[in-house]
C-alpha cells in the first residue's frame, strides 16, 4: 500500500521512520517547504503545495495513494481540510494524527483566546514586554501594536507587517526550561503568546513562564475537518496503517 504522509511535524518525521520498516507499506511524506532547511523524514519527500483541493485529488490519483495521514501541525487548518475532503471525494482512507495540546496546571496564568486577533486585543493589558512564541506565520496580527516590545522567535524570519518595536531571535526548539528561564529574565519578558501546539520539544517555555509566575495568552487550536478521525499517537497511526494492509 502506498501512504502519503502530510508532514513538516515531529509526530510525521516519527510516524515515517517506523511505517518505512513495514512490511507492504510504502511511504512518501509531503512538505509545504514553509522552513528553508527543514528537517527531512526518512524516505521519499515532496516538497511544495498540491495547488488546493482539486491539486491534491489529482495527485493522489496519480501516484496510486492507498490511504493518507494528515500529520500536519495542529495549526495548519488549510491542508487538513483540503485533505479531508479530496480523500473523501477519492475513497482514500485518512487519519488525522494530532499530539494533545499543552497541560494546564492550577498554578498558571492562561488566557485562552480563540485566534491570532483575539490574541493581539488581550496581550497589551497583560504586560508591555512580550514573547511571542507562535512561529514565522501570523506575526502580522500584533504589528498594530505600537507600544509593547516584542520579543518574536522563530525558525525563520518573520515576513510581513511587524510591531514597531521588536526584537527578532531565530532558533529552532527544542528547548530547555534552564534556557527558557534565562532568557524570560534576560529579556524582562512579561507576558507570553503562544499556540496550543502541544508537544514535548516546546514545553519548556511554560515551564518557565510558569515558573515566574509570567501570564501566558494560549491560542486555541482550529477545529478539526469534521468526519475525520485521529489519533494522538505515533503507535495509534501505525496501527491504523496495518490494519489496512
Ligand atoms: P496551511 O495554512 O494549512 O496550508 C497552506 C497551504 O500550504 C496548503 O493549502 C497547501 O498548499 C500547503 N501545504 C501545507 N502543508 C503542506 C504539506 N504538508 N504538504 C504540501 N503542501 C502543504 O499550512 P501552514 O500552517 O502554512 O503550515 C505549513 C506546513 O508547516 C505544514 O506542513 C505544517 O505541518 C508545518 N507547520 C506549521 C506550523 C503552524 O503553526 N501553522 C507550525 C509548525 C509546522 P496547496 O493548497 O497548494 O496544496
Amino acid at each position: 500500500m502506498k501512504i502519503l504522509i502530510l508532514g513538516g511535524t515531529r509526530e510525521a518525521r516519527e510516524l515515517a521512520k517506523v511505517a518505512t520498516g513495514e512490511r507492504g507499506l510504502e511511504i512518501v511524506s509531503s512538505l509545504a517547504g514553509r522552513v528553508r532547511e527543514p528537517v527531512l523524514p526518512v524516505g521519499p519527500v515532496r516538497v511544495g503545495g498540491f495547488g488546493g483541493i482539486d491539486g491534491l485529488r489529482t495527485w493522489l490519483a496519480d501516484n496510486a495513494i492507498d490511504a493518507v495521514v494528515d500529520a500536519t501541525h495542529p495549526f495548519a487548518a488549510t491542508i487538513s481540510a483540503n485533505a479531508a475532503v479530496a480523500a473523501s471525494d477519492t475513497g482514500v482512507p485518512m487519519i488525522q494524527l494530532r499530539r494533545p495540546g499543552y497541560d494546564e496546571r492550577p498554578e498558571d496564568s492562561w488566557s485562552r483566546v480563540p485566534d491570532l486577533a483575539a490574541a493581539s486585543e488581550t496581550v497589551a493589558a497583560l504586560g508591555d514586554r512580550v514573547f511571542l512564541s507562535i512561529g514565522r506565520q501570523g506575526v502580522e496580527a500584533f504589528a498594530g501594536l505600537a507600544s509593547p516590545w516584542f520579543l518574536i522567535r522563530a525558525i525563520d524570519p518573520p515576513t510581513g507587517a511587524l510591531p514597531p518595536r521588536h526584537e527578532i531571535l531565530l532558533a529552532r526548539g527544542p528547548f530547555a526550561v534552564e534556557d527558557e528561564l534565562r532568557l524570560l529574565a534576560e529579556r524582562r519578558i512579561e507576558v507570553l503568546v503562544t499556540k496550543d501546539s502541544g508537544g514535548a520539544a516546546t514545553t519548556a517555555k511554560l515551564i518557565a513562564a510558569r515558573a515566574r509566575h509570567i501570564p501566558v495568552v494560549m491560542i486555541d487550536r482550529p477545529p478539526v475537518p469534521a468526519g475525520t478521525p485521529h489519533v494522538t499517537t505515533v503507535a495509534a497511526a501505525l496501527d491504523w496503517l496495518r490494519g489496512l494492509t
